[in-house]
């Protein structure tokens, strides 16, 4: 489907540099991707994302006065194809690398993963039987069952929805400040 937008055009200055990009969360506000404003404001105009944060500065058009989007998120019309990988990285992801046992957030070379039913007594390496965990709550577990350890996770894991798990974002010292709070969780600690 074309769609025809209205002419929107960036006043230059060095206050309103025109490589402002945006930030696109999935419909449950998980970093998706990042994108041209312009490739944004398509999204907008044609119903597939709404407007979460803006920046500052303004966007003109001959009838409108946009402020270009700083995070926009897709409407329930995305649907996403890719099934989401297991890999440890992306059990952190999940997880949003907090130890589900003492609810700790943590830096990566702090956190291993947990089988809640051990692989000794037939658990499997998995979505639904892993848990991210700091490395004290893992040794305190050991070997048990969450039952015989009294240790349950904070959320029962499952598989994610199909994605690719990991944020656009790494480094939050590079990203504008209108994206940290959307970022933030899916960060380490300390990142
Ligand atoms: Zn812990």
């Amino acid at each position: 489907m074309r769609v025809r937008l209205p002419l929107l055009v960036p006043s230059l200055s060095k206050d309103n540099p025109v490589e402002h990009r945006t930030l696109v969360l999935t419909n449950w506000f998980f970093p998706y991707q990042i994108l041209s404003w312009q490739d944004a404001v398509t999204q907008i105009y044609t119903g597939d994302a709404t407007v979460v944060a803006e920046y500052d500065d303004e966007l003109r058009g001959a009838s409108v006065i946009w402020k270009y989007p700083a995070v926009v998120r897709l409407t329930s019309k995305f649907k996403p194809k890719r099934k989401t990988k297991f890999s440890r990285f992306n059990v952190f992801t999940r997880d949003r690398f907090t130890c589900q046992y003492c609810f700790q957030r943590k830096r990566m070379s702090e956190l291993t993963y947990d089988h809640m039913v051990p692989r000794k007594r037939g658990g499997q390496t998995k979505w639904d039987n892993i848990v991210t965990a700091c490395k004290p709550c893992n040794s305190l577990k050991g070997s048990k069952t969450c039952d015989e350890a009294g240790m349950f996770p904070r959320v029962l894991p499952v598989r994610p929805k199909s994605l690719p798990l990991v944020s656009p974002v790494r480094d939050l010292s590079r990203a504008p400040a209108e994206w940290h709070d959307f970022v933030r969780p899916y960060l380490p600690a300390y990142a």
